[in-house]
């Protein structure tokens, strides 16, 4: 569907360039096409435009090896930024769970993959590092989340807090802590509600949540097909509820994983799994190799 990024470029700067070095109206034709690329990628405008700019100052004079073309050479230099950009300090796949039982806070728009996120991150938890885990869902206005949550905890041999109803989010997090204490789990997590929207509510009742439970992480679940959309959630819920890292789900669809610069750009937030798809094992540590390179295509 997108034709390839160097080649594109080869045949921008293979004319062009005739000299041992790129010069400034090389690197900027190259970054004409560079530029598209990241558009079509559904990176945001801003963001595209200020790693270009980046890139332009890194790029401009820097001698033409010549075991590589031109072209070449500019996806390189424009790979390499990327995966600078979109790295986080430190292994994003390890959660902070010292110091049992550890809580994590789940956040994020209903439909978003929050809940299939909460178990596929308990699972990997349970069997990659045989962590006692305990999952607990506060959705109370949609009972049919708290079941779909007790039956992903059987389906994946976690335990779930059984499920009182009439208790509010609060209580049921308190009660998931002093479950988890007596229990002797390393970990619970604590599924918070989803909107269709964020709204006042929603970002209080999280809040109320987050200032009982005093989580060690608290990941925000985006669907990485929303592009700017999510990008904007992320720093609304950042802002009110303050997040540690952003899981972006839905990166087995289409898109070139665009989203993901945006997401490192405007928040400055770690990217930390990517989900790819809907079984328990679909999910992955971000990686920023492979997705500078599926933006470049
Ligand atoms: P929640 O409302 O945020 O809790 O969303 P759910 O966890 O119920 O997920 C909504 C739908 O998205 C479900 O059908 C999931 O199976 C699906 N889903 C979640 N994560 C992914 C993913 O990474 N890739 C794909 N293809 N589907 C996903």
């Amino acid at each position: 569907m997108f034709e390839n990024l160097s080649d594109r470029l080869s045949g921008v700067l293979d004319r062009l360039t005739k000299q041992g070095a790129l010069s400034e109206d090389d690197v900027k034709a190259a970054l004409r096409e560079v530029r598209v690329a990241l558009l079509e990628a559904d990176v945001s405008l801003p963001v595209a435009r200020a790693f270009i700019k980046k890139v332009q100052d890194k790029a401009t004079g820097q001698a033409v090896t010549k075991s590589v073309t031109p072209g070449q050479q500019v996806v390189k230099i424009v790979h390499d930024a990327l995966v600078e950009t979109l790295s986080g300090e430190g292994d994003p796949g390890a959660l902070k769970i010292d110091n049992p039982p550890a809580p994590i806070l789940m956040v994020g728009l209903q439909g978003s993959g929050k809940t299939t996120t909460t178990a596929k991150l308990a699972k990997r938890l349970h069997e990659r590092e045989g962590k006692r885990v305990l999952m607990a869902s506060l959705d109370v206005n949609r009972p049919a989340a708290m079941e779909q949550l007790e039956i992903l905890g059987k389906q994946i041999g976690v335990d779930t807090l059984p499920i009182v109803k009439g208790e509010d989010p609060v209580a049921i997090a308190k009660r998931a802590k002093t479950q988890a204490s007596l229990g002797g789990y390393d970990v619970y997590m604590l599924d918070t509600a989803g909107r269709l929207h964020i709204d006042q509510e929603l970002i209080a009742q999280a809040a109320a949540v987050r200032d009982v439970a005093n989580p060690r992480e608290t990941l925000l679940v985006v669907d990485g097909l929303t592009g700017q959309d999510a990008v904007n959630v992320a720093e609304e819920f950042d802002d009110k509820i303050g997040v540690t890292g952003v899981v972006l789900t839905r990166m087995d669809g289409d898109g070139r994983g665009g989203a993901a610069l945006s997401m490192r750009s405007v928040t400055g937030k770690p990217i930390r799994f990517v989900g790819l798809g809907e079984k328990m094992d679909a999910i992955e540590t971000f990686e920023p190799e492979r997705i500078a390179g599926r933006i470049l295509g």
